[in-house]
């Protein structure tokens, strides 16, 4: 099934990546809802956080600690972001390769819509 995050990884569809190891990417989301939106994905296609198993423990938390160091690079973190995890339609998803959300450059409200 085609995937826009695995034709990101596997270059061919654009995108503007800010950070790349063997198991992660990550770029900047094409509809930003933040002064910095960053999307982190591993390379390996995982639909949503609903099929993560116990076994991708260490990958779902490299998605994190990424986000993290990304946050410090690019001088979001002192302020704060947040990072967002969507799961299925209830839950906002619309691309379905799991991916973690790092918004910052704002205030944000809580809750969430
Ligand atoms: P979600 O609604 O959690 O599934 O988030 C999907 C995100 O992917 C949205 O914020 C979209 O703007 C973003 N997006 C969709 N296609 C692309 C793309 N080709 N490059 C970068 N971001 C994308
Ligand atoms: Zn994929």
């Amino acid at each position: 099934m085609a995937c826009a995050f695995c034709d990101i990884i596997a270059g061919r569809r654009p995108a503007t990546l800010v950070y790349e190891d063997e198991r992660v990417a990550a770029f900047h989301d094409i509809h930003p809802a933040a002064p910095v939106h960053i999307l982190v994905i591993p390379r390996e296609h995982i639909s949503g956080p609903d099929a993560l198993a116990a076994g991708d423990a260490t990958l779902a938390g490299h998605l994190i600690v990424v986000a993290g160091r990304i946050a410090q690079d690019l001088g979001i973190a002192a302020d704060g972001y947040r990072l967002v995890l969507n799961e299925g339609r209830q839950g906002g998803q619309s691309v379905f390769h799991v991916h973690l959300h790092l918004l910052g450059g704002r205030r944000m409200s809580w809750p969430l819509g």
